[in-house]
C-alpha cells in the first residue's frame, strides 16, 4: 500500500485535486482509502456526494471509545473509503490533535490490514507544517510519500518551501519523501516555467500541471468530481493524467529546501525579466 499525503496553502486545491486525482486512480481499478485531516472535514465531499456526517473526533466525542471502522468510515465513489478526522470546536484545543487521534483510530480498528487490500492511504492536510499536528503524518512516517499542490502565486510557493523544510527534517527518522510538485494553476504568467524552476532548486519533479477549469466548480456544485460529473470534459482528462503520473512515480526524493531570499529571487526572475 502507498501512503500519500497532499500538503499545500489553505486554499490552494488539495481537497478538490486530491479527490479527482482519487477517481482518477480508481478508473485504473485501485482501491483507495482518503482520510481528510483538515478541521474543515470537507476533504470527502465531492467522493461522498455531501459531507460527511461524522468525524472521527465528533463520533469519539459522542459515544466514547467503543467505535466500529463502519462509523467512521464511508463508502463514497468507486468503492473509495472516506474517512474526515476532524477537529475541536473553533478556538478550542490543537486543531492537529484529530489527525494524530484518527490516524490512531484506524490502525487500531484494522483500516490498514492487507485483508482491506487497499493500494493506496490518501491524507489530505491542512497548511504548511508549521503546527506539530498537521506534521504528524510526516514525522511518524505515516505517510511516505508527499505530493505538495502549489501554483505560482507567491504564498503558495512560500508554503511549498516551508513544507519541503518539514520533509526534510523528517526524512531520516520517519523515512518520507517527496514525490513532486502539482502545479494547480492560478493562470500567473509563465507559470509552468516558474514551477517547473521551483521543482528544480528543490530536487523534484513537477510532476503536473493542472490547468484552472470552471467545470472543477460545476462538479463541485454538484457535489461530484469532475470525472464522475463529466467523464468526457478535458479536466477529467487532466486529473486521470495526474492519477496515472502518481500511479507511474518512482521519482522521490528528500527535498533541499531554499532560502528565502533565493525563493524571492527566483520569483523576481519570472516575474520581471520579460
Ligand atoms: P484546499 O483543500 O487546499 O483548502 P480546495 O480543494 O477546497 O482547497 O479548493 C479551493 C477552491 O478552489 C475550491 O472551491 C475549488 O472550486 C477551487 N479549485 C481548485 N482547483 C481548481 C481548478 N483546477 N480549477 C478551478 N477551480 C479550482
Ligand atoms: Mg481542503
Amino acid at each position: 500500500m502507498r501512503k500519500i499525503a497532499v500538503y499545500g496553502k489553505g486554499g490552494i486545491g488539495k481537497s478538490t485535486t486530491t479527490q479527482n486525482t482519487v477517481a482518477g486512480l480508481v478508473e485504473l481499478g485501485r482501491k483507495v482509502m482518503v482520510v481528510g485531516c483538515d478541521p474543515k472535514a470537507d476533504s470527502t465531499r465531492l467522493l461522498l456526494g455531501g459531507l460527511h456526517q461524522k468525524s472521527v473526533l465528533d463520533t469519539l466525542r459522542e459515544e466514547g471509545e467503543d467505535v466500529e471502522l463502519d462509523e467512521v468510515r464511508k463508502p463514497g465513489y468507486g468503492n473509495t473509503l472516506c474517512v474526515e478526522s476532524g477537529g475541536p470546536e473553533p478556538g478550542v484545543g490543537c486543531a492537529g490533535r484529530g489527525i494524530i487521534t484518527s490516524i490512531s483510530l484506524l490502525e487500531q480498528l484494522g483500516a490498514y490490514e492487507e485483508s482491506e487490500q487497499l493500494d493506496y492511504a490518501f491524507y489530505d492536510v491542512l497548511g504548511d507544517v508549521v503546527c506539530g499536528g498537521f506534521a504528524m503524518p510526516i514525522r511518524e512516517g505515516k505517510a511516505k510519500e508527499i505530493y505538495i499542490v502549489t501554483s505560482g502565486e507567491m504564498m503558495a510557493m512560500y508554503a511549498a518551501n516551508n513544507i519541503c523544510r518539514g520533509i526534510q527534517k523528517y526524512a531520516e527518522s520517519g523515512g518520507v519523501r517527496l514525490g513532486g510538485l502539482i502545479c494547480n494553476s492560478r493562470k500567473v504568467d509563465r507559470e509552468a516555467d516558474m514551477i517547473q524552476a521551483l521543482a528544480e532548486k528543490l530536487g523534484t519533479q513537477m510532476i503536473y500541471f493542472l490547468p484552472r477549469d470552471n467545470m472543477v466548480q460545476r462538479a463541485e456544485l454538484n457535489r461530484k468530481t469532475v470525472i464522475e460529473y463529466d467523464p468526457t470534459c478535458e479536466q477529467a482528462d487532466h486529473y486521470r493524467n495526474l492519477a496515472n503520473a502518481i500511479d507511474a512515480n518512482s521519482n522521490v526524493v528528500v527535498p533541499t529546501p531554499m532560502k528565502n531570499d533565493d525563493l524571492e529571487h527566483l520569483l523576481v526572475k519570472f516575474g520581471l525579466y520579460e
